[in-house]
C-alpha cells in the first residue's frame, strides 16, 4: 500500500486533476493507494479572505464566495461534463452551508479560530469529494473517506495537535476493512475529541498524509507538488536552484522549518521513527526523479544541502545592564512568549548576557512587545532594562546540512559572501549541532542573499558579474561588442557569467534583471526610458544584483561625482573617465577608502595608457613591497601623433587638425596640447605610487605660443596655430639641429612631477616611439638600473574597451 498526497496546484484545475487521476490509475494497478488531497489551489486563501471580509462587514465576501463556487463548478463541469449532476448536488449543499456560515460571520462580526477552522475545512472537503466521485464515475475502484472521522486532535484551533493513539487506531481499523483500490482523503482537516472541526495548520495536508502513512506503516509516502522535489533553495527566487536527489530527515525538517514550503515541517515526525521514506514528486512532470527523504547518509562531500528563508520576521531585542549575571531573565521572557502562544524562530544571546535577541513572525510583533514590556514593567521603570526593541521587515536565511560540522569555514564563507554584496547581517544563530547557520537580514535583500549564497555553495564554479554601462559612444559600443563576443568563452574558461544588466547613453537607458539580450541592444536602448544619471544609479541600486559593477565610459564630470554613491551601495566602479582620479586628493582618497570599506572594487586602468597594464603593474609592484623612485613616460597618444607628423614640410595647424579629424585628440584639442591630460595621468601614477599630490603641484611647461595658451575658444585656438607657425617651426628646428625627436614627456621624481615637451636624443627609449604609442618606465628599488618598461598602443577605442574589459575580468577573478 502507498500513501500519495497531492497539493493545491496538483488539484488546481481539471487538467491537473486529470494528471492526478492517471497517476492514481497507474499505481492502483499493482497495489491499493491512499490519496490525500489539498483544497483546490488558492481556495484556502479565498476562504480566509471571505471570512475576513465578512468579519469586517465588507459585502465583498459575497464576491469571494461566488468566486469559490464558480471555481469548483467549473472544475466539475470540465471533469465530468455529462455525469456531474450528483457531484454538483453534493457540492451545492456544502456551498450553501458555507454561505450560511459566512452570513453568520457577517452578522456577528466575529471570526474566532474555531469558526475559521470550520470555514477553511470546506476547501478539502469539496476537493476530495469531487476527485473521489470523478474516479468512481470513470469506473475506477475508488471511494472517499472524510479524514475528520479518522484524525482526532485537541482543540488548539488552526494548528491542532494530533492524538496519535486514537487516530492510529481509527485509521488502521478503517483501512483494515476498506475494499476500494483507491481511497481519497481530504488533507488538513480533523476533529477534536469533542467533535469540533479542527485543522492541522497551513500546509497541513502533507502532515495528514504522513499521519496516515505511519498509522498504516506503508513503505513509502509520496508528496506530489508543483516542483520536481526539494530544491537547493527556493526555485521561485533562485533560477539556478536544482532538486536535491537525496536528503536526510533532519535536513529536510530543518529546511522546511526555515521556510522551504514544499514540505510542511511536522510532516517528517510521524514517518521518521518508522523509517518510511518520503518521496517528493512533481505532478506536472511525473517522470522527473524528485527528492527522496530518508535516513540514508549521502554525499558527505557536499556540506551545505540547502538554503532556505523565512520572510516577515521581526527581531526583538531585550537589553540592559540589569540583566548581566542575573538568572531568570530568559526564563521569564520565554514564558511570556509561550503564554501568548508566540513561536520563537531564532535566538541569540551575547556572551556578556547584556542582551537577548529573538526572531519571531512579524504578525506576532505587536502582541509580543506589549506582553514583554508588561512582564518587565518593574525593571523597565527602574531602568534596569530598556523597553523591548522591535525591528521589522526582516528575513531569516539559513544554510542547512548535516555535514556542515565536519567542514571548516562555512560560516566565514557565508558572512563574507553576504558582506561583499553589502548585505548587513542583523543577527546570527548557529545550533550546537551545526546543522543550521541562520542569519537575519533585511527583507529587501533576500533574493540577492539567496542567489549569492547559492552561487557560493552550489554553483561555486561560476561567478555572475552584472555590469551597468553608462556611455555607449565609440569606446562603450566596442566594450558591449566585446562582452557579447566573449560571453561564452568567459563562462567556459574563466567560469565568469558576464551580463550587461543596464545600459545608458545621454538620452535613454534600459535595465534587465536577467541580463540584456545583446543581439539587438541598440534597438532596445533606442526604445528605453529617458536617461538620467540619478535614474541610472537608482535603477542599478533597485535591481540589487550581486557583483554589480558600474562602468563609466564617459568623460563627464557629473558621472564621476556619482562614484561615491555607487561604492556606498557596494557596487564596483570601473572607469576610463579620469576626472575622479585626477580630482582633488581628498576625493581620490575618499573613493579608495569607500572601495575598501564597502568591498566594492574601484578600477581605472584605462585612465593611463588605455589598455596597457600600467596601473595594474604599478599596484603589483607596490603590493609586493617595492617602492617607486621615478617614472618617465610618454603618455599622450595625441601629442605623439602630432609630433611624429610635424616637420619642416608640414604645418602645425594641419597636423593638429588632422589629429582632431582622426579622433586622436579630445574634441577640444587644447586639453591635449596644453598638457593637462598628461598631467592628470602622471598625477594618477604618482598617487598610485603612494604620494599625496594635486594637479596644481605638477609643473607644466607649455610649448604652446602664449596666444594659443590663452585662447578662449577652439576656433580662436586654431587661428593662433596658423598665426604662430613660426613658433612651432622653431621648436622643430631646434630639435633637428640637436639630432633629437620632440616628445611630450611626463616625469615623476623624488615626490615631484612635471610635464613638458622635450628634445629626445637618438638611442633613448622614447626616440623611436611610433604613432600613438605610449611608454612608461618605472624605476623602483628593485628596478633601480634597468627600469620596468611598458610600451604599446596608448589610445584608440578598441584598446581602451579591452582595458575596461580587463578591469571587469579582474573583479570576476577576485
Ligand atoms: P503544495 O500546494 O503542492 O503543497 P506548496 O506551495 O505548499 O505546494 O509547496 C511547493 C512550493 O514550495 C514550490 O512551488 C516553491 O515555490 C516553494 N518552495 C520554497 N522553497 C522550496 C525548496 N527549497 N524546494 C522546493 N520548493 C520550494
Ligand atoms: N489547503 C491548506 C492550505 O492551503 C492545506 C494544504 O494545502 O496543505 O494551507
Ligand atoms: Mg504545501
Amino acid at each position: 500500500m502507498k500513501v500519495l498526497k497531492f497539493g493545491g496546484t496538483s488539484v488546481g484545475s481539471s487538467k491537473n486533476i486529470n494528471s492526478v487521476i492517471s497517476i492514481l490509475e497507474n499505481y492502483s494497478k499493482n497495489e491499493s493507494v491512499v490519496c490525500v488531497v489539498s483544497a483546490v489551489g488558492g481556495i484556502t486563501d479565498k476562504l480566509l479572505l471571505a471570512g475576513k471580509q465578512a468579519q469586517d462587514k465588507d459585502a465583498a465576501y459575497n464576491d469571494t464566495f461566488n468566486f469559490i463556487c464558480d471555481k469548483h463548478l467549473e472544475i466539475i463541469n470540465e471533469l465530468t461534463p455529462l455525469k456531474g449532476q450528483s457531484i454538483i448536488a453534493f457540492v451545492n449543499q456544502r456551498l450553501n452551508e458555507l454561505k450560511n456560515l459566512l452570513d453568520g460571520i457577517f452578522l456577528i462580526n466575529e471570526l474566532s479560530p474555531k469558526t475559521s477552522d470550520k470555514l477553511v475545512s470546506f476547501g478539502e472537503i469539496l476537493s476530495s469529494y469531487i476527485i473521489g466521485e470523478t474516479l468512481v464515475k470513470r469506473g475506477l475502484s475508488a471511494s472517499c473517506k472524510n479524514s475528520q472521522e479518522l484524525i482526532v486532535t485537541n482543540s488548539n484551533f488552526t494548528k491542532a495537535e494530533v492524538d496519535y493513539e486514537v487516530t492510529n487506531k481509527n485509521i488502521s481499523d478503517y483501512f483494515y476493512s476498506a475494499s476500494s483500490k483507491i481511497t481519497i482523503l481530504p488533507g488538513f482537516v480533523a476533529k477534536s475529541i469533542t467533535g469540533e472541526q479542527t485543522t492541522l495548520g497551513r500546509g497541513g495536508s502533507d502532515f495528514t498524509a504522513a499521519i496516515v502513512a505511519s498509522a498504516l506503516k506503508v513503505d513509502s509516502l509520496e508528496i506530489w507538488t508543483d516542483v520536481s522535489g526539494m530544491y537547493t533553495t527556493n526555485p521561485k527566487l533562485v533560477k539556478h536552484a536544482y532538486p536535491i536527489d537525496k536528503i536526510s530527515y533532519q535536513e529536510a525538517m530543518e529546511l522546511s522549518h526555515f521556510g522551504a514550503k514544499v514540505l510542511y515541517p511536522p510532516t517528517v515526525q510521524p514517518v521518521l521513527d518508522l523509517n518510511i521514506p518520503i518521496h517528493i514528486k512533481n505532478t506536472l512532470d511525473p517522470e522527473a526523479a524528485g527528492t527522496i527523504i530518508s535516513n540514508e547518509i549521502v554525499n558527505t562531500s557536499q556540506p551545505v544541502k540547502g538554503i532556505s528563508n523565512i520572510s516577515k520576521i521581526s527581531l526583538l531585542t531585550l537589553q540592559g545592564s540589569g540583566m548581566i549575571g542575573i538568572p531568570g531573565f530568559s526564563k521569564r521572557l520565554f514564558e511570556t512568549l509561550s503564554q501568548e502562544k508566540i513561536n520563537v524562530i531564532l535566538i541569540t544571546q551575547a556572551s556578556s548576557e547584556h542582551s537577548i535577541c529573538l526572531g519571531i513572525n512579524e504578525a506576532d510583533a505587536v502582541k509580543a512587545k506589549v506582553a514583554i514590556d508588561d512582564a518587565f514593567s518593574n525593571e523597565i521603570a527602574l531602568h534596569k532594562i530598556d523597553p523591548i526593541i522591535v525591528e521589522n521587515e526582516l528575513s531569516i536565511v539559513a544554510l542547512v546540512g548535516d555535514n556542515m560540522k565536519n567542514h571548516q569555514g562555512i560560516s566565514g564563507k557565508m558572512f563574507s559572501a553576504l558582506g561583499k554584496n553589502n548585505i548587513n547581517i542583523r543577527a546570527i544563530a548557529q545550533g550546537a549541532s551545526e546543522k543550521n547557520i541562520s542569519v537575519v537580514i533585511a527583507e529587501k535583500h533576500v533574493k540577492k542573499a539567496l542567489n549569492t549564497l547559492h552561487e557560493q555553495f552550489f554553483e561555486a564554479k561560476t561567478k555572475q558579474l552584472n555590469v551597468f554601462i553608462t556611455g555607449v559612444g565609440n569606446v562603450g559600443e566596442k566594450l558591449v561588442e566585446q562582452i557579447k563576443q566573449q560571453h561564452n568563452y568567459l563562462k567556459k574558461n574563466l567560469k565568469i557569467n558576464l551580463r550587461v544588466a543596464g545600459l545608458s547613453n545621454s538620452r535613454k537607458m534600459i535595465f534587465n534583471e536577467s541580463g540584456i539580450d545583446l543581439s539587438n541592444w541598440k534597438e532596445q536602448l533606442a526604445n528605453g526610458e529617458k536617461a538620467s544619471l540619478q535614474g541610472f544609479f537608482e535603477g542599478t541600486k533597485a535591481l540589487n544584483l550581486r557583483n554589480s559593477i558600474f562602468v563609466d565610459v564617459t568623460a563627464n564630470y557629473d558621472v564621476a561625482k556619482l562614484y561615491e554613491k555607487y561604492l556606498r551601495e557596494s557596487i564596483g566602479v570601473v572607469a576610463c573617465n579620469k576626472i575622479a582620479c585626477a580630482s582633488d586628493f581628498e576625493n581620490y582618497k575618499l573613493l579608495k577608502t569607500l572601495s575598501l570599506k564597502y568591498n566594492a572594487p574601484y578600477l581605472f586602468e584605462t585612465n593611463v595608457g588605455a589598455g596597457l597594464p600600467i596601473i595594474d603593474t604599478l599596484n603589483n609592484l607596490i603590493a609586493s613591497g617595492d617602492q617607486v623612485t621615478s617614472i618617465h613616460a610618454v603618455l599622450s597618444g595625441s601629442l605623439n601623433f602630432v609630433f611624429n607628423n610635424f616637420n619642416d614640410k608640414t604645418k602645425f595647424y594641419d597636423v593638429v587638425k588632422q589629429a582632431g579629424d582622426e579622433g586622436y585628440t579630445e574634441p577640444d584639442p587644447r586639453i591635449d596640447l596644453s598638457g593637462v591630460d598628461v598631467a592628470r595621468k602622471i598625477l594618477i601614477l604618482a598617487r598610485e605610487s603612494g604620494v599625496e599630490m594635486n594637479l596644481e603641484d605638477i609643473k607644466n611647461d607649455p610649448f604652446l605660443s602664449e596666444a594659443g595658451f590663452k585662447s578662449d575658444t577652439v576656433d580662436d585656438f586654431y587661428e593662433t596655430l596658423i598665426a604662430d607657425e613660426a613658433h612651432y617651426q622653431s621648436l622643430y628646428a631646434s630639435a633637428k639641429a640637436n639630432n633629437c625627436q620632440l616628445k611630450y614627456v611626463a616625469q615623476f621624481n623624488e615626490g615631484k612631477a612635471s610635464v613638458g615637451l622635450q628634445e629626445i636624443p637618438e638611442g633613448h627609449p622614447f626616440y623611436n616611439l611610433q604613432g600613438s604609442d605610449n611608454i612608461v618606465m618605472f624605476y623602483t628599488k628593485r628596478y633601480a638600473n634597468q627600469p620596468m618598461i611598458i610600451k604599446g598602443a596608448g589610445a584608440g577605442a578598441d584598446v581602451t574597451a579591452s582595458g575596461l574589459f580587463a578591469d571587469i575580468i579582474r573583479i570576476g577573478n577576485d
